[in-house]
């Protein structure tokens, strides 16, 4: 094994950034050094210069849709959208495959599915259904790194919603696993009601989209999440928040020691409503993108720690089921897809807010490394850890085209959008994944087994 050297003015460690050398061999970083500090025996020394180094982002929260969906998407286009993106691993959602990822020989047949057809690293969540519960011990000695449920319709058939009671019965299984339970938290209740007002509306206008997924339908969700927490003393995460309102009651929450995090995405940190066109369903998602006040609350969130992380909700769709003709918010899938401009999107708000490349490397890679358990080798640039990382620059600023999405279906809300900050290379385990544009190894990314 040879010993090769990355060295940047700007290395982001958790200690901050600063000039620095990575050594690497074996694909692990074996140790983090000054510049001039580089082993005279190190075959290969690469100076990125300016350029930034990150460690290589980890997105908890990704749709593949393989097996049994691949017309959406699929380990191969997500993998390469991925490393185009910075990120070296995803962490997939168990219900848009088929069969859903809701016990053991689901769990095979993604594993088979994604067999030496993945440009990047990944691990999958299991599904908590209306009648698996006896399935939630194997999943988790099987090695997946916790467990998703829907509190509402996951809007797709082959994996079902569950009940205040239905969870009640898995929640036992789930604490003694001791893994994470992520929670699509929106009750079905807020949403009818408001849907069934609104019978007669315009729904080519998002704001009647809006109106029909109110924030009361999060609130409720995630009181009843905080009170069952409480009781049955589980890891709960919420995913993909969208009402700031709820954020005082998860910081109490956490204020109280309920082991509690919290996730939002970069669709709700960019976008807001008032600035969706009418028509234009690929702005569609759930829980839907709110106001502009609603925003910069949850910037908040994310500057006071309520938010601990940021991951994509990566979900795409075959282009007519986004039914642009018709532009009708009512019938269109919800789903952003974002893999390849995450990073940008994030870089372009955090900087005017002051944040720095330490804060999107915690939202983005360490906190979410946390949730899915592989902490110990992912998510950081530190000794010992796997050579992840992402040569990024973050001042150039570039207009989103297609060509630089890489995923199946090529739309997304960003198109024509100037972000800031580029990706120009990402390694996975020290071999060069993405470069400007193209992938120059072969799909060599692993299920991440702890
Ligand atoms: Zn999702």
């Amino acid at each position: 094994m040879s010993l090769r050297a990355f060295l940047s003015r700007r290395v982001v460690t958790p200690e901050g950034v600063r000039p620095a050398a990575l050594l690497v061999e074996g694909g692990r970083i074996r140790e983090v050094v000054p510049p001039d500090r580089v082993p005279a025996h190190a075959a290969e020394a690469q100076d990125f210069g300016d350029l930034a180094i990150l460690p290589g982002l980890v997105d908890s929260h990704v749709h593949i849709n393989e097996p049994g969906r691949t017309e959406w998407e699929g380990f191969e286009t997500a993998t390469k959208a991925a490393a185009a993106g910075g990120y070296t691993l995803l962490v997939d959602m168990p219900l848009n495959c088929l069969p859903a990822t809701t016990n053991l020989s689901g769990l095979e047949v993604k594993r088979k599915a994604a067999w030496a057809r993945c440009w990047v690293d990944w691990m999958t969540w299991g599904g908590v259904v209306e009648d698996n519960q006896r399935d939630i011990g194997p999943l988790a000695d099987a090695g997946i790194p916790g467990f998703k449920c829907f509190l509402v319709h996951p809007g797709i058939d082959g994996f079902t919603k569950v009940t205040e009671h239905q969870l009640c019965s898995a929640l036992p299984h789930i604490a003694r696993t001791g893994l994470p339970l992520l929670v699509h938290a929106e009750l079905p209740a807020p949403i009818a009601a408001a849907t069934e007002s609104l019978a007669d509306a315009d729904w080519s206008l998002y704001q009647t989209y809006l109106l029909s997924r109110p924030e009361e339908a999060e609130l409720s969700a995630i009181r009843l999440l905080l009170s069952l927490c409480r009781e049955y003393k589980f890891r709960l995460h919420i995913v993909h928040l969208s009402a700031s309102k709820a954020l005082a009651e998860l910081s109490a929450a956490r204020s109280e020691g309920l082991p509690v995090t919290v996730e939002t995405c970069p669709h709700y940190l960019h976008l807001f409503a008032e600035a969706i066109p009418k028509g234009a369903t690929l702005f569609k998602c759930a829980p839907p993108i709110r106001g502009r006040e609603n925003c910069e609350a949850l910037w908040q969130g994310l500057r006071d720690g309520t938010i601990d992380l940021v991951a994509t909700d990566h979900s795409p769709c075959p282009l007519n089921m986004k039914r642009l003709a018709e532009g009708n918010f009512r019938n269109a899938w919800g789903g952003i897809a974002s893999l390849s401009v995450a990073l940008p999107v994030m870089n372009t708000e955090a900087c005017g807010r002051g944040f720095g490349l330490t804060d999107i490397a915690r939202w983005m890679a360490e906190a979410p490394a946390n949730l899915a358990g592989c902490q110990m080798r992912k998510g950081r640039i530190a000794v010992g850890y796997d050579a992840d990382f992402v040569v990024f620059d973050p001042e150039s600023e570039f207009v989103v085209s297609e060509n630089r999405l890489h995923y199946r279906h090529r739309v997304s809300p960003y198109v024509g959008e100037k972000l800031r900050g580029e990706v120009k290379a990402t390694y996975l385990r020290g071999r060069l994944v993405f470069k400007d544009g193209e992938f120059p190894d072969e799909p060599i990314g692993q299920e991440y087994r702890g």
